[in-house]
């Protein structure tokens, strides 16, 4: 609003050296008419340079922007494929993690029948130890014996038979000794039974406990390796989710620069819509300005009119007071006359003469007053090649489609286009058209139409083909923008030189400036748009 405001008063004050002017001779006209120019210009090229400070390279950004697309489309399949890979490492962990179920609950069950063999063991062993006492207890005995049949200095059956003192003695010594040796013979097989039997279950159960432990062993390992599988799976799983994680966090990152560059466009936008603001605030005052001028004029007129109605009247009063007093006069002559001549016909006769003048005077001529107010702000600048570039251009068959020209007469070639282009998970803008060719470096650039140039940014040392941008004016490099009649504005970047200045007026096909590769810009070419109230319009339905 202050700037708003500041153009107002601007505005003001240019009105007011105009009042002014067309008081002084045509000389001091020219003069403050040049001041009144210098002061637009002045506050036009604050305004361009203003907003030439903070504009931003659209052209870049919209290449950013397609780079960015591509990286979100790409970070997406990234994320997608990671969370593929992801379920099949969970599917598996869950398959291990089974495995590892039933192989613990084997385990278990193996255990089970460890503790029930340990137990049996515990049983046969008692068993053993019975029969162990036993074979101790039979030895025992057969040690009595034979400790017995020694004391009684019978060291063998045959000795006891011959030491007998009859036959009875000896038949009861040689059944004795049958008997003994049957019982001796009878406890020794007892004792080889149990333990031959004692050392079989004893090879049995331990043959048996083996092979639960080595079973058990074997499990044992099974688990562990699937328990390792599982750690891996789970180490690979989160590795995943950091992977997945990362690529979420970039594809925030890509989205936050994607709207930061929105945000700058947006910006560009937002300035350009002031300057279109700012020009119309000037050009409203002014007009409202030349309406007050003229009503002012008009109304001296019509003052001037009554001035010389009423003169006129009062000339037309003392003319018939006049004629009044000359009637007067006539008639006092003539009754003086008439009474001579009476006096004298009485005398002599004669007859009357009639001289009665009835000649009334001048007519009324009415001059209109001078309206001239000596308002001609026009700067006008003769170029030498406009009349040439238009000629150029319908030598080259060119028919112009609208009151606008082709900005690069003997290049017609368009290498792109307006409007909007896919490109992929956003759309891009361009806001006009690229004219180049081959041979189009250092081409004329001529205005389209007529108007004032508003907006110059002559400063960029970067002429050259590149994939970035350099950042002067705003991306567009060298550039300017005229302002037509109508509320058309059109826009010619990327040149190497502007030839105009701002608050410059220049005719239809005059030189503006020279073809570049200025800004962001891969090649010579010229980037032209065309705005109606502030709003781009596809140049080829102008051009
Ligand atoms: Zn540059
Ligand atoms: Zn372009």
């Amino acid at each position: 609003m202050n700037k708003l405001t500041g153009f107002k008063k601007i505005a003001a004050c240019t009105v007011a050296v105009l009042i002014c002017a067309s008081v002084f001779s045509g000389a001091g006209s020219v003069v403050m008419n040049a001041e009144k120019a210098q002061a637009q210009s002045a506050e036009l090229k604050e305004n361009q340079s203003n907003i030439s400070d903070t504009k931003s390279d659209i052209e870049e950004l919209i290449a950013k922007q397609e780079e960015l697309d591509k990286k979100i489309a790409e970070t997406k399949d990234n994320i997608d494929s990671e969370e593929e890979n992801k379920k099949a490492i969970e599917e598996q962990i869950t398959t291990v993690q089974r495995t590892i179920m039933a192989l613990t609950s084997t385990i278990s069950q193996t255990n089970d029948e460890i503790t029930a063999l340990e137990q049996s063991i515990a049983e046969k062993e008692v068993q053993v130890n019975e029969k162990h006492e036993q074979i101790v207890e039979g030895v025992g005995e057969f040690k009595e014996r034979l400790k017995a049949m020694y004391v009684a200095g019978n060291n063998s059956y045959s000795d006891i038979i011959i030491g007998s003192s009859d036959f009875y003695d000896m038949l009861m010594k040689m059944e004795l000794v049958k008997r003994v040796a049957e019982h001796d013979d009878k406890m020794i097989d007892d004792l080889i039974v149990l333990k031959d039997q004692y050392e079989a279950d004893e090879a049995e159960l331990n043959a048996e406990k083996t092979e639960l432990e080595t079973k058990q062993a074997e499990l044992e390992t099974q688990k562990k390796a699937h328990e390792n599988q599982r750690d891996k799976l789970q180490v690979l799983f989160e590795e995943s989710q950091i992977a997945i994680d990362e690529l979420s966090s970039n594809q925030e990152i890509y989205k936050n620069n994607l709207a930061m560059i929105e945000q700058d466009k947006a910006e560009f936008e937002k300035h350009l819509e002031q300057l279109y603001m700012e020009r119309m605030a000037i050009q409203t005052e002014e007009k409202r300005k030349a309406d007050e001028e003229k009503a002012r004029q008009e109304e001296a007129r019509r003052k001037e009119e009554e001035r010389k109605k009423k003169e006129e009247e009062e000339k037309q009063r003392l003319a018939l007071e006049k004629q009044r007093q000359e009637e007067e006069e006539a008639a006092r002559k003539k009754a003086e006359a008439d009474a001579a001549a009476q006096q004298a016909d009485d005398n002599s006769g004669s007859g009357s003469t009639d001289d009665y003048d009835t000649d009334s005077g001048s007519t009324i001529t009415d001059t209109p007053a001078d309206t001239d107010d000596g308002d001609d702000d026009t700067q006008l600048y003769i170029p030498p090649t406009a009349s040439d570039n238009l000629s150029k251009n319908a030598q080259n068959g060119y028919v112009e489609k609208s009151r606008f020209t082709w900005p690069v007469p003997g290049h017609y070639n368009v290498s792109s286009g307006f409007g909007y282009r896919n490109w992929g998970v956003l759309v891009g803008y361009h806001g006009g058209i690229d004219i180049w060719d081959s041979n189009i470096y250092n081409a004329e650039i001529v205005a389209a139409d007529a108007g004032t140039v508003i907006d110059v940014s002559n400063y960029c040392p970067h002429d050259y083909g590149k994939s970035y941008s350099c950042g002067c004016g705003g991306g567009y490099g060298r550039y300017c923008i005229i302002e037509h009649s109508d509320g058309y504005w059109t826009l010619y970047g990327h040149a190497n030189n502007i030839v105009v200045s701002v608050g410059q007026y220049v005719e239809k096909g005059q030189v503006l400036g020279y073809v570049g590769s200025t800004g962001h810009s891969t090649g010579p070419h010229t980037h032209f748009e065309v705005r109606l109230n502030g709003e781009r319009q596809d140049p080829q339905n102008y051009v």
